[in-house]
């Protein structure tokens, strides 16, 4: 039978989904395939959902919604303290106190979330959300983050500093929920499970000792606001964040089990525990002890609750705060471990991204030493070694591909340090000699 003009083989119009019928000309989005056939964009998705609900096809995100949902917790299933700090271990390198505080602290978290759900007892077990105390760089959200990978759960991080009290210029404290909603695809049942890290916490610090009369809308205000959230209710959470206004629709989250860990660089709480600490000192030894707390790096492991109350934080805030413990300044040693260790190092990333080129990268023992004594001048902690390299590696990542002969890359201290060039040799005689690239170390 003849076609008509203007339909398709089944002698639908041809200007339409073979499907549904809608209409290029109404707006429908058309695949046509070569025999005249089209589909649109609705009902593609609605063959992608259908793949996917007979798991024909593989849809991560909502795998991993599904696998998150389904795993009910069982005591047996629970990881126990030194499973979680194993886990740590591979991504957060030193810093084994406070990873050991934070493996027994979620894992007694979750014994508290097993017990709220088995049967009644007369022992309650409160909630243990942490305050993590420690310089910057040192892997206090890395920490966090990495938990949160190992538990499955929906995590998020929030900045406090955006935070003010309700009706004030920033946004709600209740926004922090709608993050972990948003992460948690609007699963509230998931989002109720999950790990919020709230980070500078020290910035919402009470600006002043004396009460004023002008309120303290982003420090004490802000302290008390979260104080619920914390321990524990259910809050009206707006959906996308943001303000909260009359008109909006809420989804109502209960934070009970939600895990909250703070963590802040706290940057004057050191003199304040220095001054305690000579307070506390006889007072024949005083001048002798001072200069050891001069001199004494890890200042910050002897905190106690009552100096970072006076550093700012309001009692009923820091008692819902219950685990405190500190993270250590990370020496030049430590620095040179990170650059080679973690999981995803960067040593390891710039070795991949090179390889991809065939070339293999080295660097000289010291050369990573003054990586490390580099990076710890900049006093942002392990954030600066990423810089640091790159200052260099640039110049290397734009040479190395220009030439085919070049088999490996050493990165010598010299080199690190602009006083030479990197080790280059030729491939095929990887191991026997080597040559210096002037023009790599004319650029750097
Ligand atoms: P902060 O303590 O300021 O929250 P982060 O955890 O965000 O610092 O660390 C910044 C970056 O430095 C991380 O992405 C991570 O790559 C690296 N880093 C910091 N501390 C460590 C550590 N102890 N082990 C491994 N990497 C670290």
């Amino acid at each position: 039978m003849a076609k008509n003009y203007g339909e398709d083989l089944y002698g639908n119009e041809s200007d339409a989904c073979s499907f549904c019928g809608a209409k290029r000309r109404d707006g429908a989005i058309l695949l046509s395939s070569s025999k005249g056939c089209n589909i649109c964009s609705k009902c593609i998705a609605k063959g992608y959902q259908m793949l996917i609900e007979n798991d024909v096809l593989h849809d991560e995100a909502a795998s991993r919604r599904k696998e998150q949902k389904n795993t009910s917790l069982k005591f047996e299933d629970l990881l126990k303290p030194n499973e979680i700090k194993e886990f740590l271990d591979q991504y957060v390198i030193g810093q084994d106190d406070a990873k050991r505080y934070m493996s027994v602290a979620v894992y007694n978290h979750y014994k508290r979330l097993l017990h709220a759900s088995g049967e009644a007892s007369e022992v309650e077990l409160d909630k243990s959300n942490i305050l993590l105390v420690g310089p910057t760089g040192t892997g206090k959200t890395l920490m966090a983050r990495t938990i949160a990978k190992l538990l499955n759960v929906p995590f998020t991080i929030v900045d406090a500093t955006v935070l003010t009290e309700a009706g004030y210029v920033g946004e709600d404290v209740e926004s922090i929920l709608s993050r972990l909603l948003q992460v948690a695809s609007y699963d509230v049942e998931l989002a109720q499970r999950g790990i919020v890290f709230i980070d500078e916490i020290d910035k919402i610090a009470r600006k002043s000792d004396n009460p004023s009369l002008t309120r303290d809308v982003s420090g004490e205000g802000v302290q008390q606001a979260l104080l619920k959230i914390l321990e524990g209710t259910v809050v009206n959470v707006p959906p996308q964040g943001g303000r909260k206004h009359p008109e909006q629709q809420f989804v109502q989250v209960d934070t009970r089990n939600i895990l909250f860990i703070c963590g802040g660089a706290f940057p004057e709480l050191e003199e304040i525990i220095k001054e305690r600490l000579n307070q506390e000192a006889s007072i024949g030894f005083r001048a002798k002890l001072k200069d050891e707390y001069d001199k004494d790096e890890n200042l910050l492991s002897k905190v106690t609750v009552e100096d970072v109350r006076k550093f700012g934080m309001i009692p009923e805030f820091l008692g819902r705060l219950p685990i405190l413990f500190t993270l250590e300044p990370l020496s030049e040693d430590t620095l040179v471990r990170i650059l080679q260790e973690p999981k995803n190092a960067i040593l390891k990333q710039y070795e991949k991204l090179l390889a991809m080129d065939e070339v293999k990268l080295a660097f000289d023992e010291d050369a990573l030493r003054a990586i490390a004594h580099k990076a710890k001048e900049k006093k942002v902690g392990a954030r600066a070694l990423r810089a640091v390299i790159e200052e260099f590696m640039l110049d290397i990542m734009y040479e190395i591909p220009k030439d085919d002969n070049i088999g490996m890359v050493t990165i010598t201290k010299d080199y690190v340090e602009k006083k030479g060039s990197p080790v280059i040799t030729l491939r095929g005689c990887i191991g026997i000699g080597s040559t210096e690239n002037p023009q790599i170390a004319a650029s750097n």
